[in-house]
Order: structure tokens, then sequence, then C-alpha cells
């Protein structure tokens, strides 16, 4: 069974990708998120993971919460908004320290559970995962668009079930400013 270091964006995105992918690979979980605004909120979303893997059984491994990372690369493209090359480079920073871990421990396949959010384009994603991975031989990078197939509406009532905390906003300060000014009636799905 080949060994797949799945990143995690939170824990209401990751209990269907988890069951889905254990039933072909040794699945390790890998929390790296330094993109989301806040120790507070860091914290919260980290407890989660945490609470899941231990329910599941699964290994996890948390990556360092380094803001200032994030904000060395993602700042300059701030206001290209939700989608744009701000996210890009949030998903590049992201799958490329997991594929680092996956080198580390011996993975030869990563993932993300990044797909499962019908806000984020998957196509942004599997690009930069690809090209991420492309860099390790013998590393690949799993394209799937987990939402598809109800992943979505599943995904939803796990997070349900397990009783998540369910942010509202993607993660970083300008997801947040930007939740903040979209209208408060919108029934738009959470945000993770
Ligand atoms: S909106 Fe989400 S994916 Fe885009 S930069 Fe912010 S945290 Fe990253």
């Amino acid at each position: 069974m080949k060994h797949l270091l799945l990143h995690s964006c939170c824990a209401p995105c990751s209990p269907y990708v988890i069951r889905k992918l254990a039933e072909e690979y040794r699945v390790t979980v890998f929390f790296y998120n330094p993109n989301i605004h806040g120790p507070a909120e860091y914290e919260l979303r980290l407890t989660e993971i945490r609470r899941l893997c231990a329910a599941l059984g699964v290994e996890l491994i948390e990556g360092g919460y380094d803001p200032d990372r994030y904000f060395a690369r993602v700042g300059p493209l701030a206001f290209s908004g939700e989608g744009g090359e701000r996210c890009s480079e949030c998903f590049r920073l992201r799958l490329e320290e997991a594929c680092q871990v996956a080198r580390q421990i011996g993975a030869s396949v990563v993932a993300t559970t990044l797909s499962v959010s019908p806000h984020k384009k998957t196509r942004q994603i599997n690009s930069q995962g690809r090209s991420a991975a492309g860099k390790y031989e013998g590393l690949a990078f799993l394209e799937a668009d987990f939402k598809k197939k109800e992943g979505y509406r599943i995904s939803c009532e796990l997070s349900r079930e397990y009783g998540f905390y369910r942010q509202n906003y993607c993660g970083c300060i300008f997801s947040k400013a930007e939740s903040e000014r979209r209208d408060n009636t919108d029934p738009a799905p959470p945000r993770g």
C-alpha cells in the first residue's frame, strides 16, 4: 500500500477525504496552514484536526505556524481577491511544504483536502500541487476534485456529526475582511 501525505486545510473538509483515501493508501495527515489569521483561530482549527485524527486513528503531523512566511509570499498579491493569484501562491506555499515533508517521511503521494470547498478552483489547486511535487523525483500529486460525487455534501454531514467548528471565511486576514463585507444574509456554504 502506498504512503500518502494528505495536506489538511481544516477538520470540516477532512473526514470524507481521509476515509476515501484510506481505502487505497496508508494516510498520514499534515496540517500546515500559515495562512490562518491569528493564533486563536489557528489553535481552534488545529484542535479540531487533532480531534479528528485521534478519532480516526490516523497519524497527524503538525507543521509550524509561521504567518510571516505566508505574508512574505502572499502579501504582495493580497488584493488579487479570493480565487486569484493570491490563492495560487497560498496553495503553492502549503503544497510545497507538504511535498518536502512527504519526502522526509518517505511518502510517495501527496494530496490535499482543499478541493472539497466549492469556493476553490480545483484546477488552480491541482496545477500548484502538480508543479510542487514535480520538483521531487518519485513523488506524485494526486489530482482530485473531492467536492464531486457528493463529496462536499458528505463532508458537511460528517462535520455536523463530529460537531466541528466551521469557519465562515477561508483563513487569511484578507478573506476575513472579504467575508465581513459580504451580505450577512448570503446563504453561501461555510468556507474552508
Ligand atoms: S482566501 Fe484562502 S486560499 Fe486564498 S489566500 Fe486567503 S487563505 Fe489562502
